[in-house]
């Protein structure tokens, strides 16, 4: 009985709120529809209805790859935040819309395409509100669909869109020279498989416009021969320039159960930042490996723990599970990789 009461007053409260929240917010522009659908014409058509005042010069977009955003200055996304991760269904090209405050005065709406799309694509306008047809003011914005292109995994053409002008990132391949890390059945080395993937990492980044540190870039001890580990390992820290962005290390796993399978990336438990990005990278890479997801772990790897900036360590698979060596032999799956470590770096500068 007492519960039932306080629920509803809880409610009433709520009510109370939302609707001093309104009268608050009504001086700004709010968003209180979005729908996505194709038309006739080959057009992928978003419309954003708003009730207030709304200028192009409000309007800002950028195009990421598959990912168009669109910021509009001086409105609040209001009830629609609450729609977010909507997947329109019947819609072979829009993969999922999200609604979200960009920041106090923005609201930010992203359409995640199924397709990679170039910026001459877009077309948008503001349709003023028709009160004879009850109709509210809309921006339409309409995406040829035919200048889609085509993702086949992870195209280089494809992340060229991103320009990330001044970011800094280390890339640690794993092990080296004398040490050549875990071994797998066939005589595969973990330092080989770091470096190569560490290489194809390096090519895609750069591409990107980023700038990229690498603690090796052939078989080599970065210390010197016959340094002790940690006196390696700080050797990697240092090559950290001061105004680097990220440093991700590559490794692979290894067990003496050569059954034990999966791929996992870490952080240092106290770094928040490495955690997004440990998060990223890990979301990035179970999307195509087919392998089993270990997930997102806290440790406190000599590497990561020192390291100057937000740090991941990535364990790409098992080298000891011969299926898994397969893999990582691989050069196109290297290559997939190296794509999947590029995406997670380029979504970690996207928010
Ligand atoms: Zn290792």
């Amino acid at each position: 009985m007492t519960r039932k009461f306080l629920s509803s007053l809880s409610v009433l409260l709520i009510l109370t709120l939302s609707i001093f929240g309104t009268a608050a917010a009504k001086s700004k522009t709010e968003i209180t529809g979005i729908s996505a659908y194709e038309t006739s014409g080959n057009i992928l058509r978003l419309e954003i209805s708003y009730d207030g005042e709304l200028k192009m010069e409000n309007i800002s977009t950028r195009i990421t790859g598959n990912i168009f955003s669109i910021v509009l200055n001086n409105t609040t996304p209001g009830r629609i935040s609450r729609i977010s991760g909507t997947r329109i269904d019947d819609s072979a090209f829009v993969k999922k819309i999200t609604v979200k405050d960009a920041d106090k005065n923005s609201t930010r709406i992203r359409l995640i395409l199924a397709n990679a799309l170039d910026e001459s694509a877009c077309k948008i306008s503001i349709q003023p509100a028709n009160r004879a047809e009850n109709s509210s003011a809309k921006v339409i914005v309409d995406i040829n669909k035919s200048a889609l292109r085509k993702i086949d995994d992870y195209d280089e053409e494809d992340v060229q869109h991103f320009k990330a002008g001044d970011k800094v990132i280390v890339i640690d391949a794993g092990h080296g020279g004398s040490d050549t890390g875990a071994v797998g059945p066939t005589g595969l080395t973990e330092k080989e498989v770091c470096l190569a993937v560490a290489l194809q990492t390096e090519k895609i980044l750069q591409k990107e416009g980023m700038k990229v540190v690498m603690t090796r870039r052939t078989d080599v001890d970065v210390a010197g021969r016959g340094a002790l580990n940690v006196g390696e390992l700080q050797a990697r820290v240092d090559k950290t320039p001061p105004q680097a962005n990220l440093f991700i290390s590559i490794h692979c796993n290894a067990f003496t159960n050569p059954k034990s399978h999966g791929m996992e990336t870490y952080h240092y438990g106290a770094s928040a930042e490495g955690q997004r990005l440990a998060q990223l990278l890990n979301d990035e890479l179970a999307k195509f490996g087919g392998l089993t997801n270990r997930g997102v772990k806290a440790a406190n790897f000599y590497v990561i723990k020192r390291s100057k900036c937000p740090a991941s360590l990535i364990e790409l698979a098992f080298i000891t599970n011969p299926e898994e060596e397969k893999l990582l032999a691989d050069a196109k799956y290297q290559k997939k990789v190296a794509g999947a470590i590029a995406t997670a770096v380029k979504k970690f500068f996207m928010n």
